[in-house]
């Protein structure tokens, strides 16, 4: 049988567990699986391109389980009425293939992406950080602002996007939690000024320079969510040329992150090699970080990993017969047959929905 949680399981099991808490906990399931980064069977992601998005598969996998997200990226869509970012994915047994998860994963990204850019800043943004710019105030951003508040103690976040509505949505969103002083900035600029983190996470199908030279200050971690595609990006290309660089996997990130437009042998670090504490995160104060984010496979495998574990743990979602339990497994045909429908029935444990 295979566990399947839709979007009301998901939201049902963060309601139940607490945002913070999943976010804390899937922050750790990340960490876990980066620290075993040699145990996984990793590709950058197949991306399939059209003129108003992306549609990407992602898998990976170890000697246990196999992952795949499917993920789309269409600046456009949120005119329509549809999310920018949507996805599904599943966990399958390596020694069998038998899917044991097939999952939402919309919610999911949104939660594994804010835990993985929480969890890079608490090795690379400077200790006393306290204050961030969170440009960009759309689906993702509530997820990154209480992430920055829960793992790294964030308690002021400066606001900007370039649709007023997204930072009122976000304000509103953001009321009730206690400790976390919002400011709306009127510009980019203003909003980066003095502060110690800056996250970016806009969406738009173009080179954009969301953040310039002039707006970077000595000790800055900057943390670039939105720029996750060829042709995509959100930093000027002097700010990456400059910074200490960390990204997730090499071969995808130079295709798809800020990199992309820098020389080919532009230095850069794997996050791995800072969880194992082979390389530093940072290596002074007066340094400025940057945390290329695309998303990687190995997050979401941990994120999916997290999710079976709670659904399991707090009987949330239904075992579905998503591929077929046989009596004669080499009698596929038999599925079709009326009177086998009947043979099978009596043996709920190999056909019931639960
Ligand atoms: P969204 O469409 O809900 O929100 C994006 C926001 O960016 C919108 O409110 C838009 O008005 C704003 N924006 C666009 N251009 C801007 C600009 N120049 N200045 C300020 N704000 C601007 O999208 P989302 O789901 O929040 O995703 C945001 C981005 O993050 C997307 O590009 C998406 O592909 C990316 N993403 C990356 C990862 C990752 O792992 N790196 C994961 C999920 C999403």
């Amino acid at each position: 049988m295979t566990r399947y949680i839709d979007v009301q399981d998901l939201a049902r099991l963060v309601n139940r567990k607490g945002l913070s808490t999943c976010l804390v906990e899937m922050a750790e399931y990340i960490r876990q699986d980066y620290l075993r980064w040699q145990d996984f069977e990793k590709c950058a992601r197949l991306a399939n391109h059209s003129p108003d998005g992306v549609i990407e598969l992602m898998p990976v996998s170890d000697h246990n389980l196999y992952a795949f997200k499917h993920v789309n990226g269409h600046p456009k869509n949120t005119r329509d009425g549809l999310l920018t970012v949507m996805a599904f994915g599943a966990l399958s047994r390596v020694d069998t293939g038998a899917p044991v998860l097939l999952s939402e994963m919309t919610l999911t990204t949104a939660l594994r992406t804010a835990a993985t850019s929480a969890l890079a800043a608490r090795y690379l943004a400077r200790e006393d950080s306290r204050s961030m710019a969170l440009i960009g105030n759309g689906a993702q951003s509530e997820f990154q602002a209480i992430a920055f508040k829960t793992l790294l103690g964030i308690d002021e976040i400066r606001l900007y996007d370039i649709d007023p509505t997204a930072t009122a949505k976000l304000v509103a969103n953001l009321a009730d939690r206690p400790g976390l002083k919002l400011t709306v900035a009127g510009s980019v600029a203003e909003a980066v000024r003095g502060a110690d983190i800056v996250t970016t996470v806009t969406a738009d199908k173009a080179y954009a320079t969301i953040l310039t030279p002039e707006m970077i200050e000595p000790g800055m971690h900057l943390n670039a969510v939105g720029g996750d595609c060829p042709g995509k990006t959100e930093l000027h290309r002097a700010i990456v040329e400059a910074a200490r660089v960390i990204v997730e996997y090499e071969p995808q990130s130079r295709i798809e992150g800020e990199i992309q437009q820098a020389a080919a042998d532009l230095p850069v670090t794997e996050f791995w090699k800072v969880v194992t504490g082979q390389v530093p995160g940072r290596e002074h104060d007066r340094q400025v970080t940057l945390f290329d984010s695309v998303g990687f496979a190995l997050e979401d495998y941990a994120a999916l990993r997290y999710v079976l574990d709670c659904a399991q743990a707090l009987d949330i979602g239904q075992d579905i017969e998503l591929v077929p339990t046989l009596e004669n497994p080499k009698d596929l045909y038999a599925l079709l047959q009326p009177r086998r429908v009947g043979i099978r029935a009596a043996h709920p444990a190999s056909c019931a929905i639960a």
